[in-house]
């Protein structure tokens, strides 16, 4: 018998990777962080002598989920302006209000109660882009919950700093923090097209490139965006990145929601990555993102769910429920975005998105044991004819029972191990009665 740290047997388990395939009445054996084995549970019992044994008889195994956008801390601003178009919502709501609150502790704070959310929801990794970022790495440090922060980079002052050069120094030290660190990574994060201009954009495309490090960017979220640039530029944003060398296979683009055949041949031939957010989009009405006609086009498609303002909420399988009838809506064909590849975007995808495949996204020998159980054992699952079809089509998020990240337990039977639920609720009730007193 081979010691090792966890066993997990469970109803269900889809790996991912192979492609379309479900595993009936088989286990994980998992030893210092990664994934042995997946086999038969009859087989692990005579093969592993587990330090700790978890039996999910009535649930659902797949790779921890990966969201792949966000502004984690604007949870403190969930629902504070709803019902706006994104130029309005920016300008006259959310940067008047992040002028006057946003400070590190408010960083610290929604930050936390982010990753709380995240976790009992489904999700193992985040991409985070804000300012502070040096709060949200020490609070997803603290949670032990992987994730990909990019330093905010605008062409002018903002709550993180005066300029360009200070985010550059500031993030750039951050880098250097965390640079051997198993679950944070640090990137660059120029806010959007239409907020940095081309010397800025240039010298994050070098730098990038030169560190081998991750850029995030929004990126043709709205028509308007578009036509300004046009007018602006005498281009699209898309071949204007394009031309200052900032995409690449390090680029991840959220949103691209105008699309037409010259942006599929960019976004192929460089290799970027988009980061689909059709909560946000929709909220916003920014417009579609074309998701099935991308894949198709062979370019890998996320899923984020976008900051708690635009949404309002941080559970990516309601982000994917959505995203897999908009495509069917948006393509005019059922078979869109069927669930298979619906949950190929939200793990395997999100990992080649945040350039961390090769350890995560997929439930594969060898890989960091990043894991979440469904339980599946409700009334209104029932009966369950395809336990996928539950977790794509019906709202599971609040049913995730048990997380894990490089194989370590932060939530078992939907308590959080690393993270104070109680304290939590009471600081998100503290910043809004202070935003509240001033307003
Ligand atoms: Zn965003």
């Amino acid at each position: 018998m081979t010691p090792i740290d966890l066993l997990i047997n469970a109803r269900w388990i889809i790996p991912v990777v192979p492609q379309n395939r479900i595993l009936k009445d088989c286990a994980i054996a998992i030893h210092q962080g990664k994934i042995l084995a997946l086999l038969p549970q009859e087989e692990a019992a005579k093969r592993y002598a587990p330090k700790h044994t978890e039996n999910l008889l009535e649930h659902i195994i797949t790779p921890g989920l990966i969201n792949a956008h966000g502004h984690a801390a604007m949870t403190l601003l969930r629902g504070y302006a709803d019902d706006q178009p994104l130029n309005n919502w920016l300008t006259k709501h959310i940067w008047p209000a992040e002028k006057q609150w946003v400070d590190e502790q408010f960083v610290r704070d929604g930050t936390e109660l982010a990753i709380a959310e995240m976790i009992k929801s489904g999700t193992t990794c985040f991409a985070d882009m804000y300012f502070f970022p040096e709060q949200a790495a020490q609070a997803a440090l603290e949670a032990q919950i992987r994730c990909q922060i990019y330093f905010t980079i605008f062409d002018f002052p903002c709550a993180g700093g005066s300029g360009p050069e200070e985010y550059f120094s500031k993030g750039l030290a951050l880098h250097d923090t965390f640079r051997d660190n198993d679950l944070i990574n640090i990137g660059f994060g120029p806010h959007a097209p239409y907020t940095v201009g081309d010397d800025t954009l240039k010298k994050v495309a070098v730098l990038a490139q030169e560190m081998d490090t991750p850029i995030h960017i929004h990126l043709h979220e709205t028509a308007q965006e578009v036509e300004e640039s046009i007018a602006k530029y005498g281009m699209r944003p898309s071949q204007r990145l394009m031309d200052l060398g900032l995409l690449s296979p390090l680029t991840q683009c959220a949103h691209m929601t105008q699309v037409n055949d010259i942006d599929i041949a960019i976004l192929q031939q460089s290799g970027a990555h988009i980061i689909h957010c059709p909560e946000s989009n929709l909220k916003l009405a920014s417009g579609f993102c074309p998701v099935d006609k991308l894949l198709n086009s062979g370019v890998n498609v996320a899923l984020g769910t976008d900051g708690a303002a635009s949404n309002n909420d941080l559970d990516l399988f309601s982000e994917l429920k959505t995203a897999a009838l908009l495509a069917k809506a948006v393509s005019g064909n059922a078979s869109a975005l069927d669930a298979h590849t619906a949950l190929r975007i939200a793990t395997l995808n999100g990992a080649k998105a945040l350039g961390v495949d090769e350890k995560v996204g997929s439930l594969e020998v060898g890989k960091q044991a990043d894991i979440i159980a469904v339980q599946l054992g409700d009334l209104d699952l029932q009966p369950i004819h395809n336990p996928l079809s539950q977790l794509i089509y019906t709202n599971v998020g609040h049913r995730v029972s048990h997380l894990w990240v490089n194989g370590k337990c932060l939530m078992q039977n939907r308590e959080l191990l690393t993270l104070n639920e109680r304290e939590l609720k009471s600081k998100a009730r503290h910043w809004q009665e202070k935003i509240q007193a001033r307003n």
